[in-house]
């Protein structure tokens, strides 16, 4: 291999099979794809990938991409679900501009192909009951059978079909279907169903049509129509290419897109199925769609999930030919990384433990100064009253501390962030034996955190003024599922987490958050990244959410990786 060869990141086989077609002249040396979702329900993680993937590729071939609605199906569609997707695809940072398409648009269009492979002698119009239909198909083993409608004359078909498209018949009395082989191996390809009748209004033709395409017959098409010069989809389609090969084959279109299939995107400890997710909602295991536990592109946004976290995060798994299953902790990790450089830092108590600094003058306060983001300097600071009467975690304290606890104990110094070293003198307890104040001393030589003398502490605690405080409840999330692969039992429900919300109600933030903007993401110094939630949260009643810990456990599962990996090399050798 030669240098510059070795230093271009490798491209996924799906980039290096476009390379291949633009640096061969294929297609004039255009790249056009689409994203193409069905106004069903909401979008996931895993339609991020197919996001990203569609819309990355065309920007970094000079292509484009577009935005169309395979709206085929007017039981489940609805108006509310495409606004939602428009929203989810320019929340993640692509933008179709002017290239949003419907496959409703293409209704009449799909009608003439229809007729037109009905003249070819390649479509028949055929009255068995779905139940017969799916009878005569025959299984993986057993060939199927002819339909007894099969040999109608074009002439018989053409009529029925208009007629059908006239409403003249009851749902289920005749479908069209493709003349193909009732023998071949691909069950997809013994006379599918094209056509069916239902009298439905759809959400964006209402009462135009009473027959409708089915996806497979629309799918393929509408590619041809817009130009599409590759259609990427996910693997559950390969068995289709044919068919839909076989279509465009038979019909007179502008082009022929190339399809080519990659591996649906699975995450651990939750699921990437539109249905699943949808009876989450149905049966209330979750506040709804965009419930922050959710993997719904709105869940993590509410989350406080970031759209660049997204999109790095599915740059990282790449795109691959088999399934596998991802892991969350990598999400988390792209999260992390996005969040630490941009995410201001406060100081909040979320279990508060009174502390009364018994030196410290009565009724006066004073302003220390914070950093706002160590790893941008240029937010700058911002000021944090002090005063004599403080909460700090009550997990910071211990009053038996075992070896390894270095944080507040009796008799202990500890440093508060950008404040003070104090010292523990008493620990007040109510009736219970609870501990409910702790009496200190704070050293005024040591403002700013730092000791003239020089002496150390072992551990600095994040504190807020008591009296400055702004109370706010903070919901901790963890993971909706206990099991890495939910959706690998027989009822993925059963793995639930019972404990994936835990709700804090008398927290306590520092004054600078009472303003937090909805949907503003923030560290709380020591304990993870939060954000105000989006429909909860208001001046007067401040709710967070936890999008994240700090705790990194991918770049810990990244260290072993590459400890075993040594560590193998070197017994080889
Ligand atoms: P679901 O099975 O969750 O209902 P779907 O495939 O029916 O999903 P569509 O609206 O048809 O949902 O999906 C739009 C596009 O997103 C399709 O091209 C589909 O292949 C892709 N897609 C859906 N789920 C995933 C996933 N988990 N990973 C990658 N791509 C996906
Ligand atoms: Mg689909």
């Amino acid at each position: 291999m030669n240098e510059t060869a070795d230093k271009k990141p490798k491209l996924d086989f799906i980039r290096e099979r476009i390379t291949q077609d633009v640096q061969g002249g294929k297609n004039a040396g255009r790249v056009i794809t689409r994203f193409p979702p069905e106004p069903n329900g909401y979008l996931h993680i895993g339609h991020a990938k197919s996001i990203c993937l569609n819309f990355g590729v065309a920007q970094e071939f000079g292509g484009r991409c577009n935005l169309r609605f395979d709206d085929t199906n007017p039981i489940t569609e609805e108006a509310k679900y495409a606004r939602s997707i428009r929203e989810d695809v320019h929340w993640l940072g692509f933008d179709w501009e002017d290239r949003l398409y419907h496959a409703s648009d293409y209704f009449g269009q799909l009608y003439r192909y229809a007729e037109e492979l009905i003249g070819k002698g390649k479509a028949y119009v055929c009255s068995l009951t779905g139940e017969e239909i799916r009878h005569y198909r025959g299984t993986l083993s057993e060939p199927g059978r002819n339909s007894p409608y099969r040999d109608r004359s074009v002439q018989e078909n053409l009529d029925l079909f208009r007629r059908m498209k006239a409403g003249e018949f009851e749902e289920g009395a005749h479908v069209l279907r493709a003349k193909i082989d009732m023998a071949s191996p691909n069950l997809n390809m013994r006379d599918p169903v094209l056509y069916r009748i239902l009298h439905e209004s759809h959400h964006r033709t209402a009462g135009a049509w009473c027959i409708y395409p089915m996806y497979d017959f629309a799918h393929g098409q509408s590619d041809a129509i817009e130009g599409i010069t590759h259609s990427l989809c996910t693997l559950e389609f390969e068995d289709h290419r044919p068919l839909y090969d076989w279509i465009l084959d038979q019909l007179d279109v502008p082009c022929h897109p190339q399809q080519i299939e990659f591996a649906r995107l699975n995450l651990t400890f939750t699921i990437t199925s539109k249905r699943k997710l949808k009876l989450l909602v149905e049966e209330g295991h979750v506040s709804g769609w965009d419930d922050p536990r959710m993997p719904t592109i709105r869940g993590l946004r509410r989350r406080g999930c970031t759209p660049r976290a997204i999109r790095n995060f599915c740059e990282r798994i790449g795109v691959a030919k088999r399934d596998s299953l991802h892991e969350m902790a990598l999400l988390e990790y792209s999260l992390r990384e996005d969040l630490n450089q941009r995410a201001p830092r406060y100081m909040a108590v979320l279990k508060p433990l009174k502390v009364v600094l018994t030196n410290y003058p009565q009724g006066e306060s004073e302003e220390l100064e914070a950093i706002n983001n160590p790893e941008d300097e240029s937010a700058g600071t911002r000021m944090v009253p002090f005063s004599r009467v403080l909460y700090i975690e009550r997990d910071d304290f211990m009053e038996d501390p075992p070896k390894k606890f270095f944080r507040l104990a009796p008799g202990r110094e500890v440093r508060l962030r950008y404040a003070y070293f104090i010292t523990c003198r008493e620990v007040v307890k109510d009736d219970s034996g609870e501990v409910v104040e702790l009496r200190c001393s704070y050293d005024p030589d040591t403002r700013g955190g730092s000791a003239p003398d020089g002496r150390r502490v072992k551990a600095t605690l994040h504190w807020v003024s008591a009296q400055h405080a702004v109370p706010a409840s903070v919901r901790l999330y963890d993971r909706l599922f206990e099991k890495p692969n939910p959706a690998a039992a027989e009822d993925f429900r059963e793995s639930l987490n019972p404990n994936s919300l835990q709700v804090l109600q008398g927290c306590r933030l520092e004054p600078a958050l009472a303003q937090a903007s909805p949907s503003q993401t923030v560290q709380f110094e020591r304990l993870g990244y939060f954000v105000a939630d989006s429909l909860d949260s208001s001046p007067e009643n401040l709710v967070f959410n936890r999008t994240v810990t700090l705790r990194d456990t991918w770049a810990k599962v990244e260290k072993h990786l590459r400890h075993q990996a040594s560590q193998s090399k070197r017994k080889k050798r």
